[in-house]
């Protein structure tokens, strides 16, 4: 079979061309970002063991498996991160998040030192690592519940050549032992926020539950971001995070109910209001 005989193939049983020629390079043991090569050699055959791995792999694919658990690694913002089903998948929605989060380091003046951010719930440590690529002169510190995704995220931030403090631990509690109160200029979470009897749930079952659902409302983790951002959060220093469609004015009076000031929300690259973030006053 040619290579544009599979790559037809695979379409027909409907499924998206970009995912099939992710699919086909990490058969041909290729960058998953050459689509250029697929363009250039359409007219190869394909040898038989590589069409074997390139059908198994579609076969998940159309089993709804998504696309970065089969190749084991998904971009975000320009960088490429491993993924496992230890890890959420990075979505393009949250680079409005880590976009908002190096404006925000950018203008914020801190003197003397350098600026300090904490990732909460970091999974494959995608925001940690963004920020920390742009911006190295930051001190950055990153969380997550499970030892396993820290693991995943630590492979990554090694890979990606950034040092980050991990850190092991539920929010906030990750910090404790540590003399890090009062002390970030930066606070920055994706962290779930799907009602747990939402029917989105369905197309999700590939990703870890505990990554994507936060209680009867979706708000329980939001809830607790909140109400402990203010004292570690240094005076002008920002909390910023990240929420579902419909939770924009929800999560923006939270932040207001929990004494942060300049509450505003900005739009995900589909138009939708992704994520809200407010800052703790200067002066008290
Ligand atoms: N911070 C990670 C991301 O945005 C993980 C988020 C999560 O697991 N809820 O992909």
């Amino acid at each position: 079979m040619l290579i544009k005989d599979a790559i037809s193939w695979a379409m027909s049983l409907s499924l998206e061309k970009n995912d099939v020629q992710i699919l086909l390079l990490h058969a041909l043991g290729r960058s998953t970002f050459d689509k250029a090569y697929l363009i250039a050699h359409d007219q190869d055959p394909l040898s038989s063991n590589i069409f074997e791995q390139f059908s198994e792999f579609i076969t998940r694919a159309h089993r709804s498996e998504p696309v970065a658990y089969i190749t084991g690694h998904k971009e975000f913002y320009g960088l490429n991160f491993k993924v496992t089903p230890d890890t959420l998948i990075p979505r393009p929605d949250t680079e409005t998040l880590v976009e908002w989060a190096i404006e925000c380091l950018k203008t914020l003046k801190v003197l003397g030192r350098p600026p300090r951010v904490l990732d909460l719930g970091t999974g494959t440590g995608c925001l940690a690592i963004t920020i920390k690529h742009h911006l190295p002169s930051c001190i950055v510190w990153a969380s997550d519940i499970k030892n396993t995704t820290l693991e995943v995220a630590k492979h990554n931030s090694k890979a990606l050549k950034t040092e980050i403090n991990f850190l092991e631990g539920s929010w906030f509690k990750a910090l404790e032992g540590e003399t890090l109160k009062d002390n970030f200029d930066l606070i920055i979470s994706n962290p779930p926020y799907i009602k747990a009897n939402d029917s989105h749930l369905a197309s999700l079952t590939f990703e870890p539950e505990h990554a994507l659902i936060s209680g009867a409302e979706g708000l329980d983790d939001l809830k607790i971001i909140a109400l402990n951002a203010l004292e570690h959060l240094t005076p002008g220093g920002w909390l910023l995070v990240e929420h579902g469609y419909n939770q924009g004015l929800e999560v923006q009076s939270l932040l207001h109910q929990n004494g942060l000031i300049e509450v505003q929300s900005r739009h995900d690259i589909a138009g939708i209001c992704r994520c809200t973030g407010g800052q703790r006053p200067k002066m008290e």
